[in-house]
């Protein structure tokens, strides 16, 4: 039985009938750009985050850097993110000119380690940025607190966790400015490039607003050096439709990540995703680690079942930021978990008979091949 990373096969099936009547619907409003539509998901994604404000993006990254921008992060300035991040994160510090400062994982959440966050903050930190890697929330009271202690605003990444919570408080609300992506492969995924930045703040909304739309708050008229880094009215009118059904897709993810964690408890060297208190998890990713990493996915990819590695190779060894000047063992976190860390298939719409492939597949492994190293 083969079993795909990630099929979109069964979720289109259930929206197919939505996008073909919302790309109807924009075709024939003759309005492509910042329309009814692109206000409309705003205000829905806005009320699913629990925040007053929303504004449609062309992607995550420029989310990201639409927040640091409206905070008025720029050159001389540290940001401090997570040293095993997707390298968006830090792509959008280095974009608005300022330093990026890694600060090392919970080695059991992945989340970044608040005390590792205070020990991090510098007089020219600016801001910081907790991303819920995989689709668990970080720990945002403290967070808060330590970023909160110093005034520095918090930005959140929640391009994983759309529709996680840290205290029943949603991801994407704690933060002053946050930044979301709809990358199709996301929880909410649109069917090509788009993001949101979601706020409490009405100046700071307007603000990013106006930043993503070439600076300009009345048209012609340029308060600003900005941006074209908007959300096209039929992506919008695509996400409305699938974001009806994201509370339903995640819960299937966690039934899902459920079933996993009976199968594979205890077998072989095998860590499992663990959940903090107080946070929830949706599983963009189910991310598991074993030292026989590299020979497990051979082993999967035989048996048709197919994996991914979020990350191989940490921001601070890319080749892009070897001018930042760090080495191997700078974060050793971080390292191990791009050594060890493997991902397994998790999509809205797989059977029980697909996920006990993947666990009797897994299972095999351990016994036949690797009980001890
Ligand atoms: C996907 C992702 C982004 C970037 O989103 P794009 O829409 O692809 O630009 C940023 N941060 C994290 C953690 C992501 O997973």
């Amino acid at each position: 039985m083969k079993v795909p990373y990630l099929s979109f096969t069964r979720m289109n099936d259930q929206v197919r009938e939505g996008l073909q009547e919302a790309f109807m619907s924009v075709l024939d409003s003759h309005r492509y750009i910042l329309g009814a539509q692109v206000e409309r998901f705003e205000g829905r994604y806005a009320a699913f985050s629990g925040t007053a404000h929303c504004v449609g993006t062309s992607n995550g990254l420029d989310a990201l850097c639409l927040c640091l921008k409206a905070l008025g992060v720029s050159e001389g300035d540290e940001v401090v993110v997570p040293s095993n991040t997707y390298i968006a994160t830090v792509l959008a510090v280095t974009r608005v000119g300022a330093s990026p400062v890694f600060a090392e994982p919970d080695e059991r959440t992945y989340n970044l380690d608040p005390e590792q966050l205070e020990g991090a903050l510098t007089t020219n930190t600016k801001a910081v940025i907790p991303v819920h890697l995989y689709g668990q929330a970080c720990a945002m009271d403290r967070i808060m607190q330590v970023a909160g202690r110093r005034g520095i605003p918090v930005v959140e990444d929640n391009a994983q966790a759309q529709g996680a919570t840290f205290n029943a408080r949603p991801t994407g609300s704690w933060g002053r400015i946050n930044a979301t992506s709809f990358y199709p492969t996301k929880n909410l995924g649109a069917l090509g490039d788009a993001g949101a930045v979601t706020t409490d703040d009405a100046a700071l909304a307007a603000l990013a607003a106006t930043l993503r739309n070439y600076g300009a708050d009345t048209k012609y008229h340029n308060r600003y050096t900005g941006y074209n880094m908007r959300l096209d009215e039929l992506q919008a009118a695509f996400l409305s439709v699938k974001l009806e059904r994201l509370e339903a897709w995640n819960r299937e993810r966690q039934s899902i990540a459920a079933r996993y964690g009976e199968g594979l408890k205890g077998v072989g060297d095998l860590c499992l995703p663990e959940t903090q208190a107080g946070a929830s998890h949706v599983y963009h990713i189910y991310q598991v680690r074993t030292t026989f990493r590299d020979a497990l996915v051979e082993y999967l990819a035989q048996k048709g079942i197919g994996t991914a590695v979020h990350y191989p190779v940490p921001p601070h060894l890319q080749e892009a930021y070897a001018s930042l000047g760090f080495r191997k063992g700078d974060f050793p976190i971080a390292e191990t978990l791009a050594d060890t860390c493997l991902s397994l298939p998790i999509w809205p719409g797989m059977t029980e008979a697909d996920t006990a492939a993947v666990i009797d597949s897994v299972r095999s492994f351990f016994t036949f091949n690797h009980t001890s190293k």
